[in-house]
């Protein structure tokens, strides 16, 4: 559907057709080339458009009981109006738990209908597994169409937001009365529906920790707002920024850190819209992606369930999947991060991540790095907050950084040093990693589902720290699990790859069992290691390459 000028009411809407890559494309749908190239100043003069899967908008209409024009026009306002303003970067929120009432009523004309009986946490695991299908999105469809047929319209107002005392979403607002100086910090919170509140605070509001995935929050002081304005219409509001602010930052918590306290490399923040922050003593691992030795994307794994697909889908197109490595960083509970630094390339502005823990040591994440480095500290005391940035689809992340307790200037804790890993093995531009082998209480090895070969493997040790070399790509893979094991089996082979590339694979497989000290290739290449020294991993998005090191 797409709206007027001012983004103001509804104008049309084009035919279905598939939703672009990212990028120029030469697709038109009703005279409209389907555009999805960052920035552009062409469509920034188009009408806004806001994309809604054909079968639920089918369903909506059908059952919205009102006239099909004020269907559409109330339409426009929940769907456009969602994006704070116009041209803001989606805001990924948790989503909300799914409405059994509404799943009776479908569940019965869907052939399925017993379904609403199953336990929420039952439904929410099916949901996980098939999340596009036309089932669950039917549920908000009917939802808003009932939303909207019972809804009364309201006229569109336009108001400088400075001037805004207090908005709640379907509720009254209030005006700043003149004889009453307002309080100067203003809060935005942001759900999924749209912006839902705007609050005044005394000011600024210190950072607590505190962080959700359910709401989002803008917090400025007046003065730099004094440009926007904020619409009303149909109890939504909605930002309309002028062109010198090309955007607000968006937080995960509340009461967002200081940026004076805040270390960060790269540190683009005028180009990030969305900013998280973590609390790395509250979260189970991290999945760093990586493409061309840059960092381009982040997974927060909250809880051992997590799954970094969904950000991985999210952030890469097509054209760059093949590219990308996914590097995991698992947090025992039992650990702690108490240093968090970057390393730089300084010829090839490659970037690795640096990390240290209280019982695993050093790790060192990303591209194996060749000549001279920088190193940047970026936080040197536990608890350590990470703070970073959404990246647009298909760029790099722009902002990574840490919030710092005093004394700011800390320099890397010497020695940060990478676990020697000599000259790399395979193609050049490989990432490492290591683990040792001793102390190991369990192992988990992932494998590529088509061959068989290992991506990556997961430590546990009896000191209750863990290490991961390769690829972990945790429910992604089909992974084995062994316990104390005595016995790392492994063979490697290559083949010819493209351009000229030799491509290497390993098979790994850990034995309980009878120690033994052979350590000869039989006579199918297998070669085995007591859990003794070093194993040293070298990988691309199709190369494994291993060494055990005594
Ligand atoms: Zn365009």
């Amino acid at each position: 559907v797409f709206g007027n000028g001012d983004s103001t009411s509804y104008r049309g809407h084009t035919r279905p057709f598939a939703f672009p890559q990212p990028g120029h494309t030469i697709t038109r749908v009703d005279g409209r080339v389907l555009c999805r190239y960052p920035d552009c100043r062409k469509c920034a003069a188009s009408p806004e458009f806001a994309p809604i899967h054909f079968d639920c908008f089918v369903i909506f209409r059908q059952q919205c009981s009102v006239s099909a024009s004020a269907a559409l026009n109330r339409l426009w306002i929940l769907a456009a109006w969602r994006n704070p303003w116009r041209g803001a970067q989606p805001i990924y929120l948790s989503v909300p738990v799914v409405d059994k009432d509404t799943l009776k009523r479908i569940s019965g004309f869907c052939g399925l209908p017993r379904l609403y009986t199953l336990p929420l946490e039952l439904l929410e695991i099916i949901r996980q597994y098939s999340r596009h299908s036309l089932l669950w999105r039917c549920i908000p469809a009917l939802q808003l169409a009932d939303y909207v047929s019972a809804m009364k319209p309201e006229p569109l107002l336009t108001v400088p937001l400075r001037e805004l005392l207090f908005w709640e979403r379907s509720g009254k607002f209030e005006r700043v009365i003149a004889s009453r100086p307002p309080l100067q910090t203003l809060r935005l919170t942001v759900n999924s529906a749209g912006i839902s509140k705007v609050e005044r605070l005394p000011g600024p509001p210190t950072y607590v920790g505190e962080c959700t995935s359910r709401s989002a929050f803008i917090v400025q002081d007046e003065a730099s707002i004094s440009k926007v304005v904020a619409q009303l219409k149909d109890g939504r509001l909605r930002l309309n920024l002028p062109i010198s602010l090309r955007t607000l930052p968006i937080w995960n918590t509340p009461a967002p850190p200081s940026l004076n306290l805040c270390k960060a490399y790269p540190a683009d923040l005028a180009s990030c819209q969305t900013i998280y922050t973590v609390e790395m003593d509250q979260i189970r691992g991290i999945t760093f992606f990586f493409s061309s030795g840059q960092l381009f994307g982040i997974h927060i794994h909250r809880s051992e369930e997590s799954y970094a697909m969904d950000t991985f889908s999210r952030n890469f197109p097509n054209r760059l999947r093949r590219t990308v490595v996914w590097i995991y960083l698992p947090i025992s509970q039992y650990d702690r991060i108490f240093v968090l630094g970057i390393r730089e390339a300084l010829q090839s502005r490659d970037l690795n991540v640096l990390v240290r823990t209280e019982l695993i040591g050093d790790i060192v994440i990303g591209l194996q790095s060749k000549g001279d480095v920088k190193d940047r500290c970026l936080a040197a005391s536990a608890p350590v907050t990470m703070i970073y940035s959404e990246p647009r689809e298909g760029r790099p992340v722009r902002f990574f950084g840490a919030h710092c307790r005093p004394p700011l200037d800390q320099a890397l804790p010497k020695p940060f040093r990478l676990e020697k890993p000599g000259s790399c093995p395979i193609d050049d531009d490989a990432y490492f990693s290591w683990a040792p082998l001793c102390g190991v209480s369990s192992t988990l090895v992932f494998y590529d589902q088509n061959t068989g070969f290992c991506r990556g493997i997961l430590f546990r040790y009896q000191n209750g720290g863990s290490r991961a070399v390769g690829q972990c790509r945790l429910h992604v893979d089909p992974a084995e699990s062994v316990d104390r094991p005595v016995r790392l089996c492994f063979r490697t082979s290559s083949c010819p790859s493209r351009w000229n590339r030799t491509r290497h694979m390993v098979q790994v497989k850990f034995k309980q069992g009878a120690r033994t000290n052979h350590t000869e290739k039989d006579i199918e290449g297998w070669e085995a290691r007591p859990m003794k020294g070093l194993v040293k991993y070298w990988f691309t998005t199709e190369s494994s390459f291993l060494v055990v090191e005594s």
